[in-house]
This record gives C-alpha cells, structure tokens and sequence, in this order.
C-alpha cells in the first residue's frame, strides 16, 4: 500500500505522517516513512542540490527535472522494493507536490510536469492525505518554518495561497485518491481522523 502526504509548507504533514507510520506500526503493520524530496541516498544528494545554496542556480526547468531524477531514485531504491515487500510506504510528500509546486510558480511548466511524470515515475499512491491549511494560520501557529536555510519556504504567503489552491485542485480531480483532512483542527483530532480515513480504506 502507497499512501502519501501533501500540504503546504507549514501544514504539519510531516507530523501527522509519522504519527500514522507509528499508529499502523501498533496495529501490527509493516511501515516505511519516508520523504521527498529524498528517501534514498542519492536522492537525499538530489535533495541537497536543490534545497542548499544559490536559489537561482537551477532554471524552473531543470528544477523539475532534479525533482524527477531524485523521485526517480526514491522509487527505484525505496517505495518499490518495499511495495514488493508488502510493506505499507507513507511519504511526506510525492509527485503531487511537482504538480502543485512547480505548476503554481508557472503554469506554463504543466505540460512537462506531466509528461516526465508519465515517461519517468508512472506511478501515484493509492491514497493521499491532503492536509488542508490556510497559510497565514500556518504561519500563526508557527509551523511554518522561515529560516532562511530553505528556499523554498521563503516565497511568501501569496505563493502559499496559490500551493494551497493547487492542491485542493488536484483532491477535487482525483477524489478516489485524495482524503482533504482540516488541518486546522488540533494535531491529536487530526490524526484521528486520518486514522479513520486509513483503517476505513484498509477494511481494519
Ligand atoms: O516538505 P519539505 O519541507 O521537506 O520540502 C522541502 C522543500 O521543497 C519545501 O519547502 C517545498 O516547498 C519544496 N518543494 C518544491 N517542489 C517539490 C517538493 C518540495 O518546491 N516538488
């Protein structure tokens, strides 16, 4: 089972993440928690690469492309054999995140976003937790990092505003996959209801 997270910067996804990864471990199940962009050695390189220096080093197109081949990576050495494994993989993070963040600082970028998504990765999980949040309640609740050591979390609430719509777009076009979860609501309800939402989808 291929189950990932998205969400704004500042959402909490990584938390209600790896309080599922521990819930399902309780239950008895078999789960690898990992994250994009990384999850792999060479991946967590790629990560580097993109997240660590000049911001402007990288065109938005070969951007996309890092974010591909570090994907790439992950689901050759991470998600696949641990698909084939029969373990449940949880990812902070996936393609989704592509769609919305590469697809929201230019739309124009929409068509190769998807067309290397198809020639490269062909694979989306089976379920995904949108964990749906206003930024500047984000920002308030001091989720949001704003360090200056991430660049991409310095682009401003009008850039978050615009991931925010993105992502709630892609739930409403993909409402079998997508479970949208308030996250608005206090970290503990959160994670019931996503437990909720995954024994439900399990039959557990
Ligand atoms: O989720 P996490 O904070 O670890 O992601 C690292 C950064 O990479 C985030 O600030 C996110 O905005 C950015 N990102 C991106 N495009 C993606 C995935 C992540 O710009 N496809």
């Amino acid at each position: 089972v291929f189950v990932s997270f998205e969400g704004i910067d500042g959402s909490g996804k990584s938390t209600q993440a790896r309080v599922l990864a521990e819930r399902l471990r309780t239950l008895g199940h078999d789960v690898v928690l990992t994250r994009e962009p990384g999850g792999a050695a060479g991946a967590e390189d790629i990560r580097r690469l993109l997240v660590e220096g000049d911001p402007d080093r990288w065109s938005p197109e070969t951007e996309i492309l890092l974010f591909n081949a570090a994907r790439r990576d992950h689901l050759e050495k991470t998600i696949k054999p641990a698909l084939a494994s029969g373990q449940i993989v949880i990812s902070d993070r996936f393609a989704d995140s592509t769609r919305v963040y590469q697809g929201a600082a230019r739309a124009s970028l929409r068509p190769l976003v998807e067309t290397l998504h198809d020639l490269v990765i062909g694979v989306d999980p089976e379920l995904t937790f949108l964990i749906d949040m206003d930024p500047d309640a984000a920002l308030a609740r001091g989720l949001a990092r704003q360090s200056g050591e991430d660049r991409f979390e310095e682009l401003g609430a009008g850039f978050q505003t615009r991931l925010r719509a993105g992502f709630l777009a892609l739930a409403q076009a993909n409402p079998a996959r997508f479970r949208v979860i308030d996250g608005a609501h206090p970290p503990e309800h959160v994670a019931d209801q996503i437990e909720t939402e995954m024994r439900n989808w399990l039959r557990i």
